[in-house]
């Protein structure tokens, strides 16, 4: 099979969490087993981002770039024939992967929970045109859906986050269907589209897990490889550095989560780790 599991991985991985204000516990790290991974050397990336060939574009988009305090990022490939993912048969177990299958210098961003809601943070995402993926936790955006129908219209899909964040390991299997299956229709009647991946809480998640997603229409459980702090990224495996088809977890988060930074700083922090390493990001949609 072409994407990788982590069973077992996760089975040695210490799980650090963050508890918000809010009772929301929504920044959580899996501190990984030692597992070092052939490194792959970085390649400059020589094509800017946004359109190839169209000179004025190009000017345009470096200004926008300029504007968030980076240079644009190169154009991603263009998206494989074939998706080089699984997703579960009829009835089947739901693949849960942490990364995508690929020999190209692309990484994919997600943002997970939904608590922080900044007005330019939709600004800066409109005017990059960079892709992402939303894992988004009904409890913590209830205050204002419309938020992220804003993200969605540029055309980042929404995905889920459970109901009300538990740890799923603590749930039976009823509840964890209850937890999944209930956010898959709020998803539904909210952004109208139902979601077809899902990150569990924590990166938490058992056997029941995996058929209650199934059950309810999920194809892939996402976990990830690296996640965002606010200035430096946290990298699995002895190397600190990006691999190709790494999944990248960041969070809807403001200055009182990451001590005074906005999400729009977190953000472009982590496009300048992204680019500094000769990667570009691509959509997850396209590869699953
Ligand atoms: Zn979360």
């Amino acid at each position: 099979m072409g994407w990788h599991t982590v069973d077992r991985r996760i089975s040695g991985a210490v799980l650090a969490c963050v508890l918000l204000a809010t009772g929301f516990a929504t920044g959580c790290t899996a501190e990984p087993p030692a597992d070092s991974r052939p490194g792959t050397a970085a390649r400059p990336v020589p094509s800017a981002r946004l359109p190839r060939g169209d000179a004025g574009a190009q000017v345009g988009a470096e200004a926008a770039y300029r504007k968030w305090g980076i240079t644009p990022l190169a154009a991603p490939p263009a998206p494989p024939a074939t998706k080089p993912t699984g997703r579960a048969a009829a009835g089947g177990r739901v693949p849960v992967i942490s990364e995508i299958p690929t020999k190209e210098n692309i990484v994919f961003l997600t943002f997970d929970d939904g608590a922080e809601k900044d007005p330019e943070f939709v600004t800066m995402m409109r005017e990059l045109k960079i892709p992402f993926t939303m894992f988004l936790t009904d409890s913590v955006i209830r205050a204002d859906y419309g938020y992220f129908k804003k993200l969605q219209r540029l055309g980042n899909s929404i995905q889920n986050h459970t109901l009300t964040h538990p740890n799923l390991r603590t749930l039976g299997a009823a509840a964890q269907k209850q937890e999944i299956c209930g956010q898959q229709k709020k998803l539904k009647d909210r952004y109208g589209t139902m979601p077809r991946l899902f990150r569990p809480p924590y990166g938490n998640w058992n056997e029941n897990t995996r058929a209650a997603a199934a059950s309810c229409g999920i194809e892939n459980i996402v976990l990830w490889r690296e996640s965002m702090q606010i200035k430096n990224m946290q990298y699995q495996g002895a190397v600190k550095k990006l691999h190709p088809g790494d999944i990248i977890l960041a969070h809807f988060r403001g200055p009182s989560e990451l001590k005074g930074t906005t999400m729009t700083r977190m953000t472009a922090n982590l496009l300048r780790h992204i680019q500094e390493q000769g990667f570009t990001v691509a959509r997850l949609e396209d590869y699953l």
